[in-house]
Order: structure tokens, then sequence, then C-alpha cells
């Protein structure tokens, strides 16, 4: 068999209105300075639209769709299944970029690539297949309409090759429209309606022609025992293993973090009914998750119906469980495999559809959506992926509509992206990470939840030392999905080396509050640095690997300046400023300004949000 030696540095450019491909070199010095995955995937798309970022309409022909291979795929790297997708996003009109674990990333790695990129409009519906070095442009006007499974059922996959495949959702254009590869997905801010504007309806990849071979073999097999003991060892990624992301339903009652009717409350103690715990049983779940990977943090179930289907996750119990006022694992279930068949953000239509009961309730919009009924979802569901009566309204986004019939301070969304199931009045630093995401209200830019609430180092009502750990965990996070392993590994590769592991938790807490930059001096996370260069040959320090990763985080936020964004964009919902009084006993509201005023002076930005030209220069982004 063919080898790869680390990373090919080949990009596949298939033009679809001219059904012509080439291939491209990446830049070395590209790939020393913005890793790979998510951040190689920002620079080109820089590079090619640099001076017209903000005339490009994401559903036009001019915008490209990228997607990039992990630098770890294809290596046996633990946890290295995934994958990055990046373009202009029909639901913000700014930049997304996702990381998904589906089969398509190990496919095309192994098929000779480290990154395509989409261009131009098909004439009509097509699917690619990407086999032996060539690639066949297949007409798909029988597959036009058909569910995403239905899709993926004609394809003859193998265990050797991946797809990214779109549902009707994506075919109609809906703005929250996702990608599926196998079942997992780039679920937010609507590239599936990115990929229907261009007309197409899959990309096949048969993989294996090469092997992937770390370029110091050595080095990669130490730090790979490394990793796997780091989360052989830690609790949190033995619980997602237990229970998937749904372990965090029973700490969100307590801590409040918990959205209720629209966030208008912030815990019910019959969400209990919906945790991992409980559904483990009722549903005698096993894993069913990307592949490799050492959590598995996926489940499956056999519900009541006698249909063995997919653990929805944490985001979509919250979204479609208490925040619509139903307390039915079933019907949850049932919903998402729905979704996920007509290719759906889970989250961006549940937020929709609470923000159209609430606005319905408030008389601002007429709608046949109530909170608590739940027999016309599955209608509804189907009604905005095939646009069709109320369902064409419904596809625009909690944001759109607001600002059609009003409700905005009860739209949850920012930027246009709806808020993940993290109420922030129960933990201000993901308050603010929501704020100042690069995609919008993304649960998964900081993430400082966990540490307010899941291993409760910092005071979740308090703004201290938020700033500097939201800066932290977004170049770290940066970092990590340019590496394309997945951010469920985070915690161990930091919490686990022997320095931290055996430092007593009050010390750690003392000093992650009052003295982060000293808690952040001892944090170890050296296993991914040394992973990257093992297999890639480049040899970065700690400090210049996180320094990459703010050079991502800092890039896509200055092309997202220059889309329009600005501090006046760096906001939450008025629900979380100005409503305390929610049925949990703590009643604030999150305290915001101050910690956005510190958070752009740790970034280098200026007061309108924007990165100063100094801190571009220092990083070597050319502006
Ligand atoms: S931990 Fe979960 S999300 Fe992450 S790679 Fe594994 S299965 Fe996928």
């Amino acid at each position: 068999m063919k080898e790869i030696i680390g990373v090919t540095n080949k990009l596949l450019e298939i033009d679809l209105t001219m059904k012509k491909w080439q291939v491209l070199n990446i830049d070395p010095k590209d790939r020393r300075m913005y890793l790979g995955g998510k951040g190689l995937g920002l620079k080109i798309y820089y590079d090619r639209f640099k001076s017209k970022l903000n005339d490009i309409d994401p559903l036009g022909s001019e915008n490209d769709l990228i997607f990039m291979a992990g630098v770890l795929t294809g290596t046996g790297a633990v946890c290295s299944a995934r994958f990055a997708g990046v373009t202009k996003s029909p639901l913000t009109g700014i930049m997304v970029s996702s990381s998904c674990g589906g089969p398509f990333g190990g496919a095309f790695k192994t098929a000779g690539y480290d990154g395509l990129i989409i261009k131009g409009t098909s004439s009509s519906p097509l699917y690619l297949e990407i086999s032996d070095g060539e690639v066949l442009f297949h007409d798909a006007s029988q597959l036009w309409g058909k569910m995403i499974d239905e899709t993926q059922n004609t394809f003859n996959l193998s265990v050797k090759d991946g797809d990214l495949t779109i549902g009707p959702a994506g075919e109609n254009k809906v703005s929250y429209a996702n990608i599926a590869s196998g079942h997992r997905f780039l679920g937010r801010a609507g590239m599936g309606a990115v990929m229907g504007s261009k007309k197409l309806k899959a990309i096949v990849v048969r993989g294996r022609s090469y092997r992937v071979r770390p370029v110091k073999e050595e080095m990669f097999k130490t730090v790979r025992r490394r990793a796997s003991a780091q989360i052989a060892r830690n609790d949190f990624a033995g619980k997602y293993r237990k229970y998937g992301t749904n372990s965090n339903v029973i700490p969100g009652i307590s801590a409040g973090y918990v959205p209720v009717t629209n966030f208008r409350y912030r815990t019910d103690e019959r969400f209990k009914n919906l945790s991992g715990e409980v559904m483990a049983e009722k549903y005698q779940t096993k894993t069913s998750s990307c592949s490799p990977c050492s959590i598995q943090c996926g489940h499956k179930g056999t519900y009541s119906d006698g249909i063995v289907k997919q653990i929805p996750e944490y985001e979509t119990i919250g979204l479609w469980g208490p925040n619509i006022d139903n307390y039915d694992a079933d019907k949850i279930g049932e919903w998402n495999l729905l979704m996920n068949r007509l290719g759906l953000d889970t989250i961006s239509a549940g937020g929709t559809i609470s923000w159209a009961m609430e606005a319905g309730e408030k008389g601002l919009r007429k709608t046949v959506l109530k909170f608590g009924k739940t027999d016309n979802i599955g209608t509804i569901l189907s009604d905005i992926a095939y646009q069709r009566g109320e369902g064409e309204d419904l596809g625009l986004g909690s944001a759109l509509l607001s600002r059609k019939y009003g409700g905005a301070d009860f739209a949850i969304q920012v930027k246009g992206l709806e808020m993940a199931a993290y109420d922030p009045r129960g933990a201000w630093g993901q308050g603010l990470s929501y704020a100042v995401a690069n995609r919008g209200a993304c649960h998964l830019s900081a993430y400082p939840l966990a540490l307010e609430v899941l291993f409760g180092f910092l005071n979740p009502y308090s703004t201290r030392s938020k700033a500097f750990w939201v800066d932290f965990f977004e170049n770290f996070n940066a970092a990590l999905n340019s590496l394309q392993t997945c951010q469920f590994t985070a915690f161990a590769y930091i919490m686990e080396p022997p320095l931290v592991r055996y430092t007593p938790n009050f010390l750690l807490k003392i000093a992650m509050q009052y003295l982060p930059w000293v808690a952040a001096l001892v944090l170890d996370f050296s296993v991914l640095n040394k992973t990257y260069e093992s297999i890639t040959g480049i040899s970065l320090s700690m400090k210049d690997y996180m320094k990459a990763g703010k050079r991502i985080h800092v890039l896509e936020r200055y092309i997202n300046t220059q889309m329009g964004i600005s501090s006046k964009d760096d906001t939450l919902p008025d629900r979380f400023l100005n409503e305390a009084d929610t049925n949990h006993p703590v009643k604030k509201t999150v305290d915001l300004k101050p910690m956005v005023e510190k958070y752009y002076k740790i970034k280098g930005y200026n007061s309108e949000g924007i990165p100063k030209d100094k801190t571009l220069s220092s990083l070597g982004i050319q502006n």
C-alpha cells in the first residue's frame, strides 16, 4: 500500500460550475502557523476572499465550502476521527467552522488529501465520488428529496469509505440545515444549506488508497500511550463514556443552567427523567460513537417502539425537553431521529421553535405551536425541512423571525446562532463565552461552564478571572480543533498530568480564581503539541502551540469584523441581562459588561471589539 508520511499538504479543489478539478498545495508555512483542520480552513478561506469578505453571499455561487481532514486522522492516534468544515454561514452571515467525527475524515485523508474546496454551483443536482485519484460527477436527480439515511443507503459505503450528505432541509436551503457523515454531523449555522445552494446532494470518498505513517513513529507511540492513559483515568471522560453528554443533566438542575420554557426559568426537577443515568437504564444503551475514539460518548438504545435509535445529545434533550415543556424522552428520541434524517440542526431548530411558542403566547405571531403541546412537532419539523406552510417562516431562525415580528428580548441567540442548552445565569463565564464566541452563541468555543460548575473551580456567579479563562480556552480549543481531535479529550489532557493531578483541589481553586496566569503555567497539555510534532515532524513548544490557537481564533474574529461584527454584537439576549426571577433560588442576571471589557484587553482588541493592528502583526496575520 502507498504511504503518506504525516500529511500530504494536498488540497483538492472541485469546481461544480465547470465540472473540473485540480490539486493545489498547502503552503508549509501556513501548516506551521495554522496547524491543520479548522485553522488551515480559515486561512484558505481568508486568502481567497480577503478583499471582498463582506460581499460574499453565503448561498451564492461565489461562496466556497471547505472541508479539512484532521492532522491526527488516519494515524491511529487517540480520538482521531474528526475533520472540519469551514464556510460563510447563511444563518449568521459570518464565518462558521465545525468539527465532525463521521467517517468522511478518515476516508478523505487516506484517499491522499488534506483538504477539499468546493466552489461554484451545479445547474442540476449532483453528487461527487472521489476515488483512486479521480473525481466523478454523478447525476443526483433521483436522490433529490430523499432523507439522509435513504441517500446514504444508495452509496454502498464500505468501512473504507466516507460521505457528506444533506437532507431535504439542506436542499431547500433552510438556514440551519446540517451535513451528515455517517451518523455524525457538521451541525451548526447552516452548512447544509450552502451545500444545497450548490445543488450538491453528497460527496462520497472511497478511502484507504494510502496508509498514514507519523514522521516520528517512536515519539508518536510514546505520546499515544500517555494520551490513552490520561483518558482512561479521567472521571469526566469516564462519565461521558457511561452516560454521554446527558451526564450534564443532573448537575444542571442544582446549578440552574437548565433551559426551561424558552429559558424563562433555569431549573426543573422533572429534567431528571431525561438524564443519561435514567436513559441508560430505560433504553439499555450501548456506545455508538465516532471511530476511532477512546472516550465513546455517543450511545444508541432500544426505544419503547422497539426501534434502535441514537440517544440525543444533552443540547437536544434540553432544548426539546424542558425548553418546550416536554418531559417525555421517547418523543425527543423520535424528533431527534426525524431531524437527523431531514438534516436539521437540533439546537437551532429547538431554539427557533421555543421562540415561536413564546411569540405565539404573547400574541406577536400566529402559530400552531404551544408550550407543552407535542402532537404537531413532527409535522412542523417536516414542514421546516420542505419549506411548507408555517415551516417556511420557521426556517429563518429565531434572530430573523424576531426582527420580523418583534420579540428580540426572548430570541435566545447571539449573532444569529441559537444558544445551546446552558442558561448563562447559572455560569457567568459561559455567558461571556456565548457573547464573544466567533460563530455566535456557541457552547463549545471555550466552555468555561466546566470550570464553573462541573469541576467547581470558579465561582459561577462572579466575574473574577472569567475573561482570562475564556481567552485561554478559546485559544486552546482553536488549536485542538485544528489538530481535529475531540474537545472532550481536553480535560483529560489538562487535568491528568501529575502536577495537576496531585495538587489539592482547594489550591487549584484558589489559583484559578485569584492567580489564573500562575494556574495556567502549571497546566501541562504537551500531549497535544507532541502528538502534532510526532505526526508532522514540525516541532512546536506548548507556548508556540497556544500562540497558533490564538492566531486561529483572532483570524476568525478578524474575518468576522470584516463581515460587520463589532462590540454591538458581543452581547446576550435581554432575558439573561434583565430577568433575575427564575425558579432557581439564586436570583441574579449575568454581569456581562465588565467581563467583555476585560476580555477585549486580554485579547488585544480595541473598544469596538476589533483586533488591533499590533495584535494582528504580533500573530503574523496580514490585514
Ligand atoms: S468523545 Fe464523543 S464526540 Fe468525541 S470523538 Fe468520541 S464519540 Fe465523537
